[in-house]
């Protein structure tokens, strides 16, 4: 069967994750987070005390990282490393949330971050979720979608994930986060959240991931038909 790019896009905790780790396990394509990536250079910057209000500062950074995403077996997930770390868990906390927009809103950030996801999607086969993947990533991606829920759903999800972790987190703070995030990624310079012209837009507020799932798929087999000729 033919191996496609499948891109989704949106705005933070509309469940773009759950939706690609699904799809990836049932096409048995490659999982890719790009707010990963993003997160793990925010948590170097911030490690190491980086201006990145400064050019050459970001630049001399950016020279130092490697990223990699390595699979764990226990989890059946690709954790993040930094230069041979796993930061996994650390890139999920409050501390890089807070800073992580302000660091992806950097141009010199996002060409480091783009060129290796495009080199991960140069054999296809890989479904990659964040805020400019269908529109600057992989432009020419054959399934696009654009992932909304309604803003309070959204709050409570990601609530509930953090609060799992951190019971001293709360629903203002997470509230707080995502506005301001969603704030920054939609109205910067460089690559702004939007919808590509031709992404479907899923708005799943009201559904269930596996009804979701079982909608998705078929645009998925719709997506590879046409492009199968
Ligand atoms: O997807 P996640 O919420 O983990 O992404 C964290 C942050 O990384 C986003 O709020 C956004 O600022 C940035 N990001 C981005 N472009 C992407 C993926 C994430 O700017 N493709």
């Amino acid at each position: 069967m033919k191996k496609i790019i499948i891109t989704i896009d949106g705005y933070s905790s509309c469940g773009k994750s759950t939706l690609a780790r699904q799809l990836a396990g049932r096409l048995n394509y490659l999982y890719i987070d790009s707010g990963a990536m993003y997160r793990a250079i925010t948590l170097y910057f911030i490690q190491q005390q980086v201006d990145w209000n400064k050019t050459d500062a970001v630049n001399n950074a950016l020279n130092n990282i490697q990223l990699e995403f390595i699979y764990n077996q226990i989890s059946g997930q690709s954790d993040m490393f930094l230069n041979g770390e796993n930061v996994e868990q650390m890139i999920r906390e409050m501390l890089v949330a807070e800073k992580v927009s302000e660091v992806a809103a950097i141009r010199e950030v996002r060409e480091f971050a783009v060129a290796q996801q495009q080199k991960m999607g140069a054999g296809k086969g890989i479904v990659m979720d964040g805020r400019d993947i269908g529109t600057v990533v992989f432009p020419d991606a054959e399934l696009k979608i654009f992932m909304t829920a309604d803003p309070a759903i959204r709050v409570e999800r990601r609530f509930k994930e953090l609060y799992q972790k951190n019971r001293n987190i709360t629903l203002h703070e997470v509230k707080e986060n995502l506005e301001l995030r969603d704030y920054i990624d939609a109205n910067r310079e460089v690559s702004p959240l939007r919808k590509a012209e031709d992404a479907i837009v899923l708005d799943n507020s009201q559904l269930t991931t596996e009804e979701q799932l079982q909608l998705v798929m078929q645009w998925v087999e719709d997506a590879i038909m046409a492009h199968s000729s």
